[in-house]
Parts: structure tokens; sequence; C-alpha cells
């Protein structure tokens, strides 16, 4: 015969029950609120939306993410915070030129179904060349994009130029290139293999736009020109839409 004082009191497992269920409703209650904050793009990439990420100390998580789906498309605006680039023979430096056109290019893929755009900068950061080559990296980009206006010691040396490193980069940088040289009316320098430590880096397919001489007065006022540089950004986005046509996400 069972000792009726070990029995187990009825209302008390009711209330354990009750306590359980409560348990469970807050850790819901959490998962959702989780879930809230973070988004999870087509690929099932983690992504913290931007304006919830904390606030970065050094500038190294400043980023901007469409994470909306479609090829994924890194744009590097070149140099920023310490680092101007060069100096144009009006005194602009590279590091402005080079955010205002990235933005432009970002804004114009943002818009576009086909196309999640992200960029290593977006304000006058300065990030090390392996930073920029990792992120794009760690994303998996479909296309890096590295941009820069060019300089030489010679004011008169001008034109467009479109460098690649890795042999898989070649019709990428053929395509952009392409569409470039029919917006900037620049003299076409061509598509070249240079060793740029940023393009090394990438293991995505990955291209460095020398869009314009800033040591050329009549080049550098035009890439200062905001009508100038919609044109330039939206002849980058036709270059890629070239270079993706046909091909699967
Ligand atoms: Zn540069």
């Amino acid at each position: 015969m069972m000792n009726p004082n070990i029995r187990p009191n009825p209302g008390h497992r009711k209330k354990l029950r009750f306590r359980q269920l409560f348990l469970l409703v807050g850790i819901l209650s959490l998962i959702a609120i989780f879930l809230n904050q973070y988004d999870f793009n087509s690929r099932g990439k983690l992504v913290v939306d931007p304006a919830l990420a904390p606030p970065a100390t050094d500038g190294r998580e400043v980023t901007i993410s469409g994470n909306k789906g479609g090829f994924t498309i890194v744009i590097d605006a070149g140099h920023g915070g310490k680092d101007p680039g060069a100096n144009g023979s009006s005194g602009a430096e590279e590091k402005e030129y080079t955010l205002s056109l990235a933005k432009k290019v970002y804004a114009l893929l943002q818009q576009d179904p086909k196309f999640d755009p992200y960029m290593t900068r977006n304000d006058d950061t300065f990030l090390e060349l392996d930073e920029r080559s990792a992120y794009s990296n760690g994303l998996e980009a479909d296309a890096f994009l590295s941009i820069h206006g060019n300089t030489y010691t010679d004011p008169s040396i001008k034109g467009t130029e479109t460098y690649y490193d890795s042999l898989i980069s070649i019709p990428l940088a053929n395509a952009i290139h392409d569409k470039l040289i029919g917006a900037t009316g620049f003299p076409d320098r061509g598509v070249k293999q240079e060793q740029w430590r940023v393009l090394v880096g990438s293991e995505r397919p990955s291209v460095l736009l020398e869009v314009g001489f800033m040591t050329n007065p009549q080049e550098e006022a035009q890439m200062l020109d905001n009508a100038w540089q919609d044109r330039v950004a939206q002849a980058i986005v036709d270059g890629l839409n070239d270079y993706f046509e046909g091909k699967q996400e």
C-alpha cells in the first residue's frame, strides 16, 4: 500500500504545469523578439539590420545591406578616413568622390530585384584593404567592385582603366569596362591585370575601377559632377546586368 504522504499532490502538479507553460510562453516571446530584430536573406545568411546593430566603435561594423535577395554585390568606395587617396588637381580628395559614386551604384542596385548590394563603407571610415576583400569573401559576393580615381605626376594623362587580378574576374572586368568607357567619355586605357592588394585578397570575381584621372583637370571636373556620376553609376549597373544575364543565383 502506498504511503499517502508521498503521493504527489494533484494541486501541486497543476501548479508545476502552469509554471512550465509560463516559461514556454516567455521563451517563445524572446524568440519572436529575436526574429523581429534579425532577418535571414534568401541564402539563409543572418544579416543584422544596420539600424539595430550596436554602434560601431572603430567603423569596422559600418556596412549597409540590401538584404533582399538577388546577386550579392559588394561595392567598395576606395580609401576613407585617414586615407584620402589621390589629391585631385583642384585639391578634391579621392575618398569623397569614390564614396559619392559608390552610394549611387548602391542606390541603383537596391532598386533592382536582381541584386542584393552591400557597401564596405558608407561614410568617411578608414578600412584596411584586407578588411574590404574579407568582407566580400565573407558574404560570398557574386561580384566585388572597388571604385577609385586615378593619379599621375603628369596632369595631361587621362582615361578609364579597369583592373582584375584573378582570371575568373575577366568577364566581369570586360562587361563593366565596356559600359564605363561609353559613360565617362574618357579615353579607353583598357582592361588590365594587376595585383592590387584588394583584388589579390578577394576570392570572388573582383574588379578595380580607375574611372578617370583626378590629376587631370578636365577629368577631375567631370568626376566631381553629380550628373556625370549618375551616368557612370548607371553604366556600372548596366555592366553588371550584362555580366549576370543568363546566370542563376
Ligand atoms: Zn584609389
